[in-house]
């Protein structure tokens, strides 16, 4: 059974305007004409049925037996990011939340047995067999841990380190806990107790494995007696704080512990003055705001209801216009770095541009993904002039990593990690 009832979201799909709000950055920020985009696969498709507009069409010629499933209507709905782009800008416009529906259709394809993607599949195989992403043995899940990175056995705050930064990109964990330690944050880690987030398994539509998992987690926190479970991954970060609620029928607020990032986590230690940099990075850079700590990051509300005649709520619900998503810590953080030289790219915060790595995306449709990586290294070269593109998240650094290695660009990128890894220490330069 779908978590999502079309029921509920029918008035949205029925009362999309088709003013095309949801294709565009906000006009009041829109610098120029090329970098006015927001929704990757419509920007790379141009056909309606690839923006939310199209899709809500979609869904309601599903919903209504209209449409019947086929491969051009699976690659239709799987190549959206699930960026929620198309989200704040019609719930400011006009109050709809395409997402919702985007998420249901998802859902639907695998309740009908027609979803998800094979490479979906695959990853899922994964996950059921070893509880990661990668296949790997679930007991290396600890083996990024260096002898300089100290976790401890009992601590308030735990490191939810995530598939990416303990299988692949370690020197991510490897950074986060030696600032975890510079900043005096006592931490622990599940080890292999930690599972898989599940982000990509809610997001495909697999939503009772994404609740094995969300299950699975939530023990083990709970058992750890955490406090506050910290994330390096924007990924594990959105799914801890707004997928678990939405899968158990909570409220984030409900969980029992505070999620952070780790910026939004190393921002109150700056501000605090217990984090510290004093080693200059001489060098200019921009910021990538990731979709999943920004404009998806808001904290979910529980909410059971119906939305009735001219579109009102019974009872009044909730709504998430990404205006709260976790924006300011990255920056404050890297502006406190001496000799950064940090500039905006024109699409950014909640009107960022997706990399395109997300939903699925980059493993089922990799040009698309590459496509929308190389886009906003196009804006970060072309507005900024940077030398490095900054992100806070794993997935888009790998996304900017493989185009950057491809076209041979000399911009580099770098995870916020490794960037004030550099500013704590000198070995932090060597380390990157
Ligand atoms: S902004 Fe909303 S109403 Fe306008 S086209 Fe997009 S989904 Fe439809
Ligand atoms: S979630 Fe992102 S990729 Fe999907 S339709 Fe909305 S703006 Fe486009």
């Amino acid at each position: 059974m779908t978590l999502i009832d079309f029921e509920t979201y029918r008035w949205d799909a029925q009362n999309c305007v088709r003013c095309s709000n949801c294709r565009w950055v906000d006009f009041i920020w829109m610098a120029s004409l090329q970098f006015s985009k927001i929704c990757p696969s419509s920007a790379r498709y141009g056909f309606d049925a690839y923006a939310a507009h199209g899709r809500l069409e979609i869904a309601l010629a599903l919903a209504n037996g209209e449409l019947e499933w086929s491969p051009k209507v699976l690659e239709e709905i799987y190549t959206c990011t699930l960026c929620g782009a198309c989200d704040v800008k019609c719930l400011r416009n006009v109050g709809l939340e395409p997402t919702q529906t985007l998420e249901w259709m998802r859902q639907k394809a695998v309740d009908d047995g027609q979803g998800p993607m094979p490479e979906h599949k695959a990853v899922a195989e994964n996950i059921a067999n070893n509880r990661n992403r990668y296949g790997t043995p679930n007991d290396n899940r600890g083996k990024w841990l260096r002898s300089d990175a100290r976790p401890v056995q009992k601590a308030d705050v735990l490191y939810f380190v995530g598939c990416n930064s303990s299988f692949k990109q370690q020197q991510i964990a490897q950074a986060t806990a030696k600032l975890l330690n510079a900043s005096g944050t006592e931490f622990m880690i599940l080890g292999e107790q930690e599972w898989c987030c599940g982000n990509q398994l809610y997001n495909v539509g697999l939503v009772d494995q994404a609740r094995e998992m969300a299950e699975h987690n939530l023990k083990a926190i709970e058992e750890s007696r955490a406090k506050t479970v910290v994330a390096s991954c924007a990924e594990c970060y959105q799914t801890l704080k707004v997928i678990y609620p939405k899968l158990m029928g909570k409220s984030t607020t409900d969980l029992g512990f505070e999620v952070l990032h780790i910026t939004e986590h190393l921002d109150q230690q700056l501000q605090n003055g217990k984090l510290k940099f004093t080693a200059p990075v001489n060098m200019r850079v921009t910021y990538q705001d990731p979709c999943r700590l920004g404009r998806m990051s808001e904290p979910w509300t529980h909410w059971e209801g119906k939305r009735g005649k001219y579109g009102i709520f019974d009872p009044p619900k909730p709504r998430r216009k990404g205006t709260y998503g976790a924006y300011d810590p990255a920056r404050n953080l890297l502006n406190a770095i001496p000799g950064l030289q940090v500039e905006e790219m024109e699409r950014r915060k909640d009107q960022a541009w997706c990399c395109g790595a997300s939903g699925g995306v980059r493993d089922a449709f990799k040009e698309l993904a590459l496509w929308s990586a190389r886009e906003r290294i196009e804006e970060a070269k072309e507005v900024t002039g940077a030398e490095a593109i900054i992100s806070a998240c794993p997935y888009c650094k790998e996304n900017f990593t493989e185009v950057i290695t491809a076209d041979k660009e000399r911009l580099q990128t770098l995870d916020i990690t490794e960037i004030m890894l550099q500013a704590i220490s000198p070995e932090g330069k060597e380390a990157c």
